[in-house]
Order: C-alpha cells, then structure tokens, then sequence
C-alpha cells in the first residue's frame, strides 16, 4: 500500500466566545486548522489535523503546517502509511523539527493503518481503554467571577474536570484559586494552569499563598530551567506541557522529577508515534498524564482520546474537547462527542471518525506521486 495523494485543507474554526491566556495577555478568537486527507493505491483514506492554538500560543502556526507538508510531500509520497516509523523518519529527515507540522500525517497514517487492520488505532497500538475519560474544561477568563461564569457553563454540559488558566496578576491569582476552592464541589479536579505566565517570583508569592489549598500548577514557569529552580523552593505537584515538546524533554522531566504530569498535545509534539514515547517515560517514572489535542475539531480530540485509551485508567488525569468550544462542526456530529462532561473510544477501525468534505471548501493544496 502506498500514499498516493496528500490533500491539503484550510479551515477556519472560530471560537464561540473570546478566549483570554496568560492572565489577559493573549486574546484567541479564531483557530486556524490544518485538514489533511491522505489517499492511497488501495483505496483507504486517512484524515489528520493539525490546528495550532493561534500563533502566540507556542511556537506553532496554521501557515507553518501548510508550507511543511509542502516541503514533506515529496518525502511522503509513495510510502507505506501503515508503516509510520518510515514515515516519521522520512518526515524528520525532510524537516528537521517542526513537529506541529507533521502531527496531521502521522496521524492521518495512523487512521489508515487501523482502517486496514480493522481496529481502533487505540488497539492497534496495543490495547486501548473503553473507561469514559473525564474532560477537563478550558477556563479562558481574567476575574474571579468571569471565573465563576465559565466553570457554571461547564458545569451544565458536564464537566468534573477544569482546567482554570491564571498567571500574570499575584493578587489576582490567589483571589481566583481562593474562590475556585471555595466553590469546587465534592469529586470535582481543578488544575491551575499558568501557561508560562509567572516570573520565578511571582510562581513562589501564589504557591506559597496557597500552600494550605494543596493545589496543582500546569507549567508555573516560562521554561523547564524555570521550572526546576521553582521546584528546589516549593513542594507543589506540578503538571508540565509547553516545555514537553521533544522525547528528550520528556526524559529531562522525569529523571529531574521536573513534574508529577505530563501534559501531552499531541499537535506540538508531532503526534500519535512521538506521544507515545513519551507516555512510556512518563508511566515508566510514576509520572500521570492529560492528554489533548492542541487545538481544533472533533479529530483533533478523537486522535487525543486513542493515545489517552492506552494510558492506563489510573494514570489519566483527564483529556481535553475543543469541540465544545467552536461554533462550527466539520464532522456533523459524528465521532466521541461530550457525554455527561466525558470522552468514550468507539470500535470503529482507525481514527473512527471522518470530516464531511463539502464543509471544508476547496483544498489549498494538492500533491500526487
Ligand atoms: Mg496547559
């Protein structure tokens, strides 16, 4: 079997309301997504994404993705996508780095090698969990009640799980976590999540104003050297995901007990293959996962759920929908969708769900063997 033609889509996803990170300081209204549809001479077609949070987010665009995979096309053509180590290893030879813009063909080849074995790519990878995963919602907001609003509008669809974004603001963080405590109900999980935006000192005046909360902080600090000069100073479980982007980061974060979780999005570190390196550090050094598409559609947070099924289900913290929070749907409804604030794998083979084509408008690019 052969890759024969990469079609490449550009879609606009907008977001249903304004999205604040880093304590106000980045705005995000609209994703930019990558859609990619692998053909191949025997017929099965293979869908992947890659949708970046906006440009500012990290160092990931939606037009870096698209000028990559016309760099890679050449490289891709002709492989066989049920063997995605050739095909990783051909990506890697062809673009070093990057990795955001190959997440959309590994998974795109992943799609298709489960659709030939007739499997989940969950189960194809070695066995994939059918236990519901609780999704963590994505608290985008700046003051204690825009706080408050967004976890109730959560909370009606379902969720247990948040994510609550802070940073940037000391008396304002502890204000915020204070009053999230106070309102979090019995089996609810919270996560507050910095996104890099504390200076080393602002990290150890809001830990240690909230010591007596035992709470958890998602990448307290711009980078991993921030980070483990925070951790020599405070005892706080922390959760790290801009700074995992490579296996080698991986590996740094767990021998250094840098963090307790690996916070893994799959688009910045390349995928489905990559991602999986990583959860087998993380699980081999007692280490706990989220696990969530950076950005975009409902496949983007189906290929997330496949990696999360094969973590075991005491070792993951939650994932992730953005589907919840677009206004537009390229698949109709069909694939995982939020049950009762949860994430379920079905059995269908592959990916396990497909875009309607027509929503996508006309490709962007077209690359045949
Ligand atoms: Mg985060």
């Amino acid at each position: 079997m052969k890759i024969s033609r990469i079609t490449v889509f550009h879609v606009d996803l907008p977001l249903e309301h304004p999205y604040w990170l880093a304590g106000g300081s980045l705005k995000f209204e609209t994703l930019d997504a990558t859609i990619v549809k692998l053909e191949t001479d025997e017929g099965l077609i293979g869908w992947g994404e890659g949708t970046p949070w906006g440009h500012t987010y990290v160092p990931a665009h939606g037009p870096g993705i698209r000028a990559g995979l016309e760099t890679m096309a050449p490289f891709i053509l002709g492989l066989d996508p049920r063997n995605v180590l050739d095909v990783e290893r051909a990506m890697d030879l062809a673009l070093p780095g990057h990795l955001y813009a190959k997440s959309p063909v590994d998974m795109a080849c992943w799609d298709i090698a489960g659709q030939a074995a007739g499997r989940p790519i969950a189960d194809l990878m070695g066995g994939g969990s059918r236990t519901p995963a609780p999704i963590a919602s994505s608290v985008g907001a700046k003051t204690v009640d825009e706080t408050r609003e967004v976890m109730e509008r959560y909370r009606a669809r379902g969720y247990v799980a948040h994510s609550v974004k802070i940073g940037g603001d000391v008396e304002r963080d502890i204000a915020r976590i204070r009053d999230v405590e106070k309102i979090r109900k019995p089996g609810e999980r919270v996560l507050y999540d910095v996104n890099r935006a504390w200076t080393r000192q602002q990290a150890l005046r809001v830990m240690t104003a909230t010591q007596d909360l035992d709470v958890m902080f998602e990448q307290p600090g711009e980078s991993l050297d921030d980070i483990a000069a925070i951790r020599a100073l405070h005892p706080a479980p922390v959760s790290v995901d801009e700074s995992l982007v490579t296996l080698q980061d991986a590996c740094r974060i767990a021998r250094d007990g840098l963090a307790e979780v690996f916070g893994i999005k799959l688009n910045r570190v390349g995928g489905l293959t990559k991602a999986a390196r990583m959860r087998d550090v993380g699980l081999a050094h007692g280490i706990d996962f989220y696990v969530m598409a950076t950005g975009g559609s409902v496949l983007a947070d189906t290929e997330a759920l496949h990696l999360a099924a094969t973590i075991p289900d005491q070792n993951l913290l939650g994932v992730w929908a953005c589907q919840d929070m677009l206004t537009v749907d390229i698949a109709d409804g069909r694939g995982p969708r939020n049950t009762n604030g949860h994430l379920a794998l079905t059995d269908t083979p592959g990916l396990g769900v497909a875009p309607n084509e027509d929503s996508l408008g006309q490709p962007v690019a077209i690359y045949t063997s």
